[in-house]
Order: structure tokens, then C-alpha cells, then sequence
């Protein structure tokens, strides 16, 4: 019986799993690293594609020994029964062997998931997950477009972001009410936009899109004035949704600067 509030959607479409995995392209020397490994259904296709060297992540406890019996003959085959909200990643990865994660995500936790996970970038080679289209599509979004905001412009900062294909609700038991997608985040080696403090662009970011109708003026003004950001060269009756991640990165400077 899948459990709603641990966000319980189990893939039962073996042509969507292959998918994934081809995706994924998985390699025997490398760390994987599943997120909400439920059954096992994607699960089992990483096994045998890693020789089955293999981290999950799981927090629905009844689940535990079915993936224990299930995946028995597998030694190298490591179950932490944890939150991945409260989970330090950076402890699975080795020098040299960043990781690679993988997730069919619960989708009531999928946005902040996401901002934990960006803490940990660092260590991190790449990120396949599922997610509510409606995510996906938020993590893509450029300047201008509605899904556009604080979601797309930090995973941007940090990844490569690539929608890969849409999973119609048929390919889960119990279906989803919406679509769902792959995604693919992949860490910059170089950021193409550093910002001087990262806390500075979180904080201009989240105060800009918790007043997206206003003016950039008046949502910013308690932490940059009108001259200033037309200083920068950033019109500032331009809205937070009409602004690029190098714009933010700008004013975010700005402010880092001045408090010098
Ligand atoms: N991977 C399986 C599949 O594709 O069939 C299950 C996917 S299901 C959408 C999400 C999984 O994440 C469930 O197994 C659920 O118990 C687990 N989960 C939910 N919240 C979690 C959390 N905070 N930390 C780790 N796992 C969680």
C-alpha cells in the first residue's frame, strides 16, 4: 500500500525505467547514490548496471526489509535509512568519485530536496530526477517566462539544467494527478556567473520573488535603492521575473561591496 504523505508514486513502466537508466548511462566504478528507492524499481536496474555498487536513501521504514530481502546477494549494496532532507551527502563521496544521484523524488518534498541538495554540489558529478513536470519546467525557466524565479535561478547558479522527457501519470501506481519529467543537473566545474557571497544572492533572490508583482525598486528597497541599481545598469522598474541570474549576481555584488 503506497503511503501518500511519504510522497508514494511507484514506477511500474519498465519502458519509462530503461529510459532512465540509458539516460543515466550508470558505470560499475562509479558512486551512486538513489533517493527514495521505494520498491526498488529503478533500484534493480542500478544494481545490475553498477555491479551492484549502490547507496539509497530511504525514509519510509516498512520499506527497509523489503529492499533488504529483495536485493540480499548484493554486499556492496548500502541502505541509510535517513531523511534525504536532514541527509549529508558529502559523506558517500570519496576523492576523485563525485557523486551521481538518482530519483524517482517525492514530489511534496521535491523544492526544498532540491535547495538541500545544492549545498552539495561540490561533491557531485551529476543529478537525474523525476519530478512534477511543473518543477522541471520551474528549474528551466529563463528571465521572463512564467516559472521563472528563486527555484530556477539557484539550481541555474550551480547547474546545467536539462529536461530530458515527460512521464505521462500511467507509468506510476497510484498515478500522480500531473505529468512528471526527467531532469538533469550537472554541476558547473567553472560557475559561469560566481556571485562574491552566496548568501547575499539567496537573500536578494528570496526578497525579489516574494514581491514578484512589483517593481524591482520597490521589491528590493530595503536593500538597494534606485540609483544604484541604475548605477548597475539595471533598469529598476523592471520586475524580478524580467531580471537575469547575471543582473542578480550584479546587484548581490553591489550590496556585498558596499557592506565593506
Ligand atoms: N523509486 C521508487 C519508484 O520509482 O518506484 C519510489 C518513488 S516514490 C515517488 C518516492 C520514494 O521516496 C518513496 O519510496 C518514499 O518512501 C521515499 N521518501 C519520501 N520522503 C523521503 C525522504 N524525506 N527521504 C528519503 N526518502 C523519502
Amino acid at each position: 500500500q503506497a503511503r501518500k504523505r511519504f510522497g508514494q508514486n511507484f514506477l511500474q513502466d519498465h519502458g519509462v525505467i530503461d529510459r532512465i537508466i540509458r539516460s543515466i548511462h550508470p558505470k560499475p566504478d562509479e558512486c551512486m547514490v538513489e533517493i527514495g528507492p521505494g520498491l526498488g524499481a529503478i533500484t534493480e536496474e542500478l544494481l545490475a548496471a553498477t555491479d551492484g555498487k549502490l547507496n539509497v536513501v530511504e525514509l519510509d521504514r516498512d520499506l527497509i526489509p523489503i529492499l533488504r530481502t529483495k536485493f540480499f546477494n548484493y554486499p556492496d549494496f548500502v541502505i541509510h535509512e535517513a531523511d534525504a532532507l536532514k541527509f549529508d551527502f558529502n559523506q558517500l563521496a570519496s576523492p576523485g568519485q563525485p557523486l551521481r544521484l538518482v530519483g524517482n523524488l517525492p514530489y511534496n518534498i521535491s523544492t526544498p530536496l532540491i535547495f538541500h541538495l545544492l549545498k552539495h554540489v561540490d561533491n557531485m558529478r551529476d543529478m537525474h530526477f523525476m519530478l512534477q513536470k511543473e518543477v522541471v519546467d520551474r528549474l528551466a525557466a529563463g528571465p521572463g517566462e512564467n516559472n521563472y524565479g528563486r527555484l530556477g535561478i539557484m539550481a541555474q547558479y550551480y547547474c546545467q539544467i536539462q529536461p530530458l522527457f515527460i512521464v505521462p501519470p500511467e507509468s506510476f501506481d497510484p498515478r500522480p494527478k500531473v505529468d512528471s519529467a526527467i531532469v538533469r543537473l550537472t554541476p558547473y566545474k567553472e560557475l559561469p556567473h560566481p556571485v562574491k557571497e552566496v548568501k547575499t544572492l539567496e537573500k536578494v533572490v528570496r526578497t525579489a520573488f516574494t514581491m514578484r508583482r512589483k517593481t524591482l525598486r520597490n521589491a528590493l528597497s530595503a536593500m538597494i535603492s534606485a540609483e544604484e541599481l541604475d548605477a548597475l545598469g539595471i533598469n529598476s522598474a523592471l520586475r524580478p521575473e524580467n531580471l537575469s541570474l547575471a543582473d542578480y549576481v550584479k546587484i548581490s555584488d553591489s550590496i556585498t561591496d558596499r557592506a565593506k
